[in-house]
C-alpha cells in the first residue's frame, strides 16, 4: 500500500478556524532580518510565511487569501509596515501557498514564481482550486525564479529548482545565514505529497538529495515546525530517506 506522506488534508480549508483566543499562527524574529510566521491551526490548512527584510524586502508564500489580513496584522505588530514588502515569492502554485497573491495585485510589489509552475498553475494546477469550489484566481507574475542567484539588494538568495511535489517547485537557500526554505519538499519528519497531478516521487527524491548537500543550520518548511541545528537537519534527511523513500 502506498503510504501518504503529507501534512495538509485537501479539504481542511473547509473547516473554519477562528476559535476564541486561538492563535492561528505564531511569529518569531529568527535573525536580525528574518521573520517567520508559522501556521498553528491544525483544523485549517494554510502555509508558513517567511519575511526577509532589508534594502529589498521579500515575503515568501503568502498562504490562503482569507488569512492574509491576519498575516499583515502580525507583520505590522513586528514593527514592519507591509508597504515595505517589495517582492513576493511563491515556492509553488498550490492554493494554500499562492492564493494570497491576490492581496498584492494592486500593490507596487514584484511577484515571482518559477515559469514551469506558472504553466502548471494554468493547467493541471487549477483543478486544486476547483476542488475548493473556485475557479483559478487572477494572478500577476512579474518575473520568473529560475535556478541561480536572486539578488535582494545586498542579499543573495540561491534559487534551486526542486520539482517533485509540483513540477515547478523551488527552494531558496540563503547561504550567508545557512537558511533553507523548502516549500513543500521537506518537512520536519516528512515530505511533500506526490499524488497530485504532475507530482513525481522520483523527482521529489532527487530534489531532496540535492538540498541535503547544502550546509543548512535552519530549515524552514512550508508547513509545520522549523528545524534548527545542522545535526538535526541532517538527522531529518536521514529519517526521511529511511521512512519514506521506499514508499514513494
Ligand atoms: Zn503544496
Amino acid at each position: 500500500m502506498k503510504r501518504k506522506a503529507w501534512i495538509n488534508p485537501p479539504n481542511s480549508h473547509l473547516l473554519k478556524g477562528g476559535r476564541e483566543g486561538f492563535q492561528e499562527s505564531i511569529s518569531m524574529k529568527l535573525e536580525e532580518d528574518l521573520y517567520i510566521y508559522l501556521w498553528q491551526d491544525p483544523g485549517e490548512n494554510n502555509c508558513n510565511t517567511y519575511l526577509v527584510r532589508g534594502e529589498v524586502t521579500a515575503l515568501i508564500d503568502p498562504g490562503h487569501l482569507q488569512h492574509v489580513t491576519s498575516l499583515f496584522r502580525q507583520i505590522e505588530e513586528d514593527g514592519i509596515s507591509t508597504e515595505e514588502i517589495d517582492v513576493v515569492i511563491v515556492t509553488h502554485g498550490h492554493p494554500d501557498h499562492v492564493e494570497g497573491l491576490q492581496a498584492f495585485l494592486e500593490k507596487p510589489v514584484k511577484i515571482a514564481m518559477n515559469q514551469e509552475e506558472e504553466r502548471y498553475l494554468n493547467g493541471n494546477g487549477k483543478f486544486l482550486f476547483e476542488m475548493m469550489g473556485q475557479s483559478l484566481p487572477r494572478f500577476r507574475i512579474d518575473f520568473y525564479l529560475k535556478e541561480g542567484e536572486l539578488h535582494l539588494g545586498e542579499k543573495i538568495l540561491n534559487i534551486f529548482e526542486t520539482p517533485g511535489h509540483s513540477p515547478g517547485s523551488i527552494s531558496i537557500y540563503w547561504r550567508e545565514k545557512k537558511v533553507l526554505f523548502t516549500g513543500d519538499l521537506v518537512f520536519y519528519g516528512g515530505v511533500g505529497r506526490t499524488d497530485f497531478l504532475e507530482g513525481d516521487p522520483r523527482l521529489l527524491i532527487r530534489s531532496i538529495e540535492r538540498l541535503s548537500r547544502l550546509d543548512t543550520e535552519t530549515l524552514l518548511p512550508g508547513h509545520g515546525e522549523i528545524i534548527s541545528g545542522r545535526e538535526i537537519v541532517l538527522q531529518n534527511y536521514e529519517f526521511i530517506r529511511q521512512s519514506f523513500y521506499s514508499y514513494l
